[in-house]
């Protein structure tokens, strides 16, 4: 995790707060309408007014997480709300719709995945103990699934079709609205996330921070293309670091986006969710000493290599984590993406090399001096000392080892 250090320029942050005040009051207009009780719209006002908008749009980072605890006091029932319809979408999450009804296997597969279902929502009942959802929730479910245990392989079709779908329905929360002020599922239509930043914003906050290498995991590069090209561009993912899904009231908040690689916004993270289980926002702060890259065995391999040959398969990379970090390990899995790339080995194997190649006396310790310590390293082994960890796949990682092997305390 590397900390964004830079920070955006006044001209952004203004365009950025221009762009979301209209959006919102645009929308909450439109929403207003559709509130009959005046207490609804009052509270949906509240959480929606353009001082709050105004505030939430650029809450600084350390803030976030007060804004959460506030919502959750003073509103329990808005933070059930969308706690229960992501855990019920996650339940789902096995794309029972996809299975074909057209064996017995299939059948019996489905069968399965609905016990599954219903102990999922079982579970529920210890996450929230006072929710009447449940319970409705759990009813509706069994109903589906007595419903669909009638049915044979060769029933038709269609009536599988109809109940699957009803069973989607519920799963996804849209039948759980009632139970719940009119206001609530309404907050998340005015602070819409998609739909606001278009590609040729995100660029221009990425550029704006100077990032060409994802925070998070420091391999996968993020420069975008030139942004007034009308060429296919790379739109430069933004991941909430506090999902959306939860908390709908930060998602156009611009510290809680964070300018990533798809592989750690997508495949990683998802909407993991971060304010049970913490970790660190690139914003604050990123790692230095409390993670560590090492080579395992290095005084062995660089007494191999002064014989000859080393093969960089055989090199085995260690993280070792000093310190606490929440659960960035967990989610990002830095450590094995790092291990699991041979391209990464390698890099280790030439830092190797370079020290090994140094100590016969070819370059700066012992000969004719041709390069300073910092310039042969760099030379050798693609190692930027000044250029940022954001805009240089592997930095932190190469830095580790280079200390290591050269006995350095080098920091970035
Ligand atoms: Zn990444």
């Amino acid at each position: 995790m590397i900390k964004l250090k830079k920070e955006y320029s006044n001209e952004l942050l203004e365009d950025y707060y221009n762009k979301g005040l209209k959006y919102t009051s645009k929308k909450l207009k439109k929403e207003l309408k559709n509130i009959d009780s005046i207490e609804d719209k009052y509270k949906l006002w509240k959480i929606c007014s353009v001082s709050n908008i105004s505030r939430l749009l650029l809450i600084p980072p350390y803030l976030l997480e007060c804004e959460i605890e506030k919502v959750e006091g003073l509103y329990p029932d808005f933070y059930e709300y969308y706690n229960i319809i992501e855990y019920f979408s996650s339940a789902i999450s096995y794309k029972v719709n996809e299975l074909k009804i057209r064996s017995v296997e299939d059948k019996r597969i489905f069968d399965r995945e609905c016990i599954k279902l219903l102990s999922i929502i079982s579970r529920s009942k210890h996450q929230f103990p006072t929710s009447l959802v449940i319970d409705y929730v759990e009813k509706e479910i069994t109903n589906i699934v007595n419903d669909l245990t009638q049915l044979t392989p060769k029933s038709p079709r269609s009536e599988y079709k109809k109940r699957i779908e009803k069973l989607y329905i519920i799963m996804q929360g849209k039948g759980i609205d009632r139970f719940y002020p009119t206001w609530i599922p309404i907050v998340k239509k005015v602070f819409n996330y998609s739909g606001f930043i278009d590609q040729k914003f995100a660029i221009k906050m990425t550029n704006d921070l100077g990032i060409g290498v994802c925070p998070y995991c420091n391999i996968e590069g993020i420069e975008p293309d030139k942004p007034d090209s009308n060429d296919k561009v790379y739109r430069p993912p933004l991941d909430h670091y506090y999902p959306k899904s939860l908390f709908p009231y930060l998602s156009i908040s611009i510290y809680n986006l964070i300018p990533c690689c798809t592989k750690c916004n997508s495949t990683y993270k998802g909407s993991y969710d971060t304010y049970k289980n913490k970790y660190r926002n690139p914003y604050s702060s990123g790692f230095c000493s409390e993670v560590i890259f090492e080579i395992h065995d290095k005084d062995r391999i660089l007494k191999d290599l002064e014989t000859g040959y080393y093969d960089a398969n055989e090199i085995e990379i260690i993280c070792k984590i000093n310190d606490y970090i929440g659960n960035t390990e967990d989610i990002f899995r830095i450590e094995k993406r790092y291990k699991g790339q041979f391209a990464w080995k390698n890099a280790a194997l030439k830092i190797l090399k370079s020290y090994s190649d140094s100590n016969f006396g070819t370059v700066f310790n012992h000969g004719a001096k041709i390069f300073t310590k910092d310039v042969y390293i760099e030379t050798v082994t693609d190692y930027y000392k000044g250029e940022s960890a954001l805009r240089q796949s592997g930095k932190k990682y190469k830095l580790d080892l280079i200390n290591q092997v050269y006995g350095l305390e080098d920091k970035i």
